[in-house]
């Protein structure tokens, strides 16, 4: 039986413009069980013709018979599985993977059999018994002479039970004794009914042969049987046949498996390497998490301080005007007392109430400690317009504020620094040597910036003015309005009246200061949010830098590796393979970096939160997004060296220096 056939193949390699014939109308045929040695001078294209006939390499013209069937119609993908399961190959240079040892070589190519052709796979380790090497399995190639490493080769080629070995100069960089011993081997093999094509140019190995083809420029000038082929060998061929794919499905459990394997060995086996890349994804990661925090807890903080606040409320104060380009102090052009808060109450519709208020600072003393603090005067309304109910106890009346009674309500930072864990309410302290009653207790409202809220002490609006303050003038007063949609009316209406009241002139109307504090706080918590927004694009830049750092590594992986993914795909890797396994590894990377970030960045922000004492706050959307996006960025920076790598012709990646 014919295992190979050729007929009229010629080949003919391109250098961009220029063609460079290499073979001219090789016709030959190959029976199974031959053992045939080509010869011939250096450049003469032996090797060429091999890489043909092992399906490394495709012919420009003519056509192959492997076992009776023509291959020239078959898919990279078909190829790749006839070359695992049919075909072992031996190189001059080994070609052994470097970090893995003598067993781990062999069993290589088990990795790629696909599911849908039966194969038994041989025992690796009895492999490398029978070509010697029982004492060296754990080896790696470097602790390995040049023929202990041929041998592991030859172990390798025999993993898949073949049918055909190819061998390039197996024993060109071998010395004598060596080379004897892998003749041997060969030889044996071919006892076993094992096909052998071996290259060489040393006329002594030809004896080894049954048939001796000489090649000249690219043509075969001679063609000798020497002796016949064993009748013995012959009988044990036959019962091997080549089974062609159609159309083999290459992703099964085994093969992920193993992907993920390959990745984490190409990781450990570069640990400098793969611990800079994964910092570059962890760095951006992390700030990403972070800076998001700080965003989210910001925005937080504003709507906390936006509901404290109450709805609907305008906040007046006298106005100030500026005078030939110097702005004046709030006040020059007039100033209001509790009797306008009354008018506007009584005079413009639609409002619900209005509160005066002034402040201060003063001392207050109580339990031999004092403490210097924000005196509030207000009217009794102050709670329901500004949101802010006394947690314990209670708050003045307007009868209070009438009378000037001397009661307070306490904030929780001077509730701390007067009586500590004490209750206060019933107590008196002094301010500004006045006894006070404390009636009630604020709810503890936290910091938001620069101004701690709860350093405060409220009392009647008249007795701040007239006993504590010594002001005949409000500060500012608040207007609580009905409804939302009034509020620009009513904030002219207001104007007005406080206009007409005060007569002053028209010009100086506008100077009257009516705010809408949902309009303040609207504005800033758009800055907020503009403010977070920025943080995270900056967050994202260096998630990109990182990701970039993973592709150049990749690509730098992927060429320090072309001669490994040769090999691979010459014992039956497929594009897809080597496509996965290194999209699996910078796809390892990322995840790892993003995992290990995601904490960090976690952490950051709660170290932000105890120690700058800024207000954090991790939210589930920017765990998620942050390890979505370093995946992505694994699979996407991934793509283009894993491409590259895949689509490599398996004789150009093996040539590769
Ligand atoms: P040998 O008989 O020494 O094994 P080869 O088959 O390797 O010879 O090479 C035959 C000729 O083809 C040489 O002249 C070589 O320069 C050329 N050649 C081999 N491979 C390539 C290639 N990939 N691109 C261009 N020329 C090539
Ligand atoms: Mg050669």
């Amino acid at each position: 039986m014919n295992i190979i056939e050729l007929a009229d193949i010629s080949k003919t390699y391109y250098m961009g413009a220029m063609a460079l014939p290499v073979l001219h109308d090789i016709s030959l045929t190959i029976e199974a069980g031959e053992f045939v040695v080509i010869m011939g001078h250096s450049g003469s294209g032996k090797s060429t013709l091999l890489h043909l006939l092992g399906l490394l390499d495709k012919p420009t013209g003519g056509t192959y018979h492997l076992s009776g069937r023509d291959i020239s119609g078959l898919a990279d993908d078909d190829l790749a599985v006839l070359r695992n399961h049919f075909i072992g190959y031996v190189f001059q240079q080994f070609n052994l993977l470097p970090r893995m040892s003598a067993k781990e070589n062999v069993a290589l190519p088990k990795i790629y059999v696909a599911d849908k052709i039966s194969t038994v796979t041989a025992d690796e380790i009895a492999l490398l018994a029978r070509v010697g090497l029982a004492d060296r399995v754990m080896h790696k190639p470097n602790e390995l002479s040049g023929g202990q490493q041929q041998r592991v080769a030859i172990a390798r080629a025999l993993v898949n039970h073949p049918l055909l070995i190819f061998a390039d100069e197996p024993t060109g960089n071998l010395d004598s004794k060596s080379t004897a011993e892998i003749i041997k081997i060969l030889q044996e093999l071919n006892k076993s009914g094992i096909t052998i094509i071996m290259v060489t140019h040393e006329p002594d190995l030809a004896g080894a042969a049954s048939r001796i083809i000489k090649l000249q420029d690219g043509a075969i000038i001679s063609d000798t049987k020497t002796t016949p082929t064993d009748a013995n060998t012959r009988a044990k061929t036959d019962t091997g046949t080549i089974t062609h794919p159609n159309a083999v499905s290459v992703l099964n459990i085994h093969r992920v498996k193993d992907y993920f394997v390959q990745a984490l060995r190409a990781l450990m086996s570069n640990k400098t390497r793969s611990i800079l890349s994964i910092l570059g994804v962890l760095i951006g990661v992390s700030s990403l998490i972070a800076m998001m925090a700080l965003g989210t807890g910001a925005q937080e903080q504003v709507k906390k301080s936006i509901s404290s606040l109450g709805s609907n409320l305008l906040m007046v104060r006298a106005g100030s005007h500026s005078h030939g380009g110097v702005s004046m102090e709030s006040g020059a052009v007039t100033r209001f007392t509790p009797q306008d808060a009354e008018e506007i109450r009584e005079r413009i519709a639609g409002i619900e109430r209005v509160g005066a208020y002034v402040s201060g600072r003063g001392q207050a003393l109580a339990n031999g400690k004092n403490c210097n603090t924000m005196i509030e005067g207000t009217t009794a309304d102050y709670p329901l317009i500004r949101n802010a109910v006394p947690a314990q106890g209670r708050f003045f009346t307007s009868q209070e504020v009438t009378t000037r009674a001397k009661v307070a309500v306490l904030g929780m930072t001077v509730v701390k620094n007067l009586f500590g864990a004490e209750t206060p309410l019933g107590q008196y302290i002094k301010i500004k040597r006045i006894d006070f009653k404390v009636i009630g207790v604020y709810k503890e409202k936290g910091s938001s910036g620069w101004r701690d809220e709860d350093d405060k002490i409220s009392v009647p609006l008249n007795t701040a003015m007239y006993r504590l303050l010594g002001k005949e003038y409000i500060d500012s007063m608040d207007v609580q309005v009905a409804q939302a949609d009034r509020m620009d009316e009513i904030s002219d209406q207001i104007r007005n009246l406080l206009t007409t009241l005060h007569r002053l002139p028209l010009s100086q109307r506008d100077t009257i200061d009516v705010r809408n504090m949902a309009d303040i706080q609207e504005a800033i918590s758009s800055t907020t949010k503009a403010f977070s927004y920025l943080l995270g694009s900056i967050a994202f830049i260096s998630l990109l830098v990182g990701g970039i750092g993973i592709m150049n590594i990749m690509l730098v992986s992927v060429s320090e590796r072309t001669r490994e993914i040769g090999l691979r795909k010459a014992i039956g890797a497929n594009n897809k393979d080597i496509l996965f396994q290194f999209m699996i590894e910078s796809v390892v990377i990322c995840t790892l970096g993003g995992v290990i970030g995601i904490l960090f960045g976690a952490g950051i922000s709660v170290l932000l939160a105890k120690l700058a004492g800024w207000s954090t706050q991790v939210s589930l959307f920017s765990v998620l997004l942050a390890f979505g996006f370093s995946v992505m960025i694994g699979l996407v920076f991934g793509i283009w060296p894993a491409r590259k790598a895949a689509q490599l012709n398996p004789i150009d990646a093996l040539r590769y220096e």
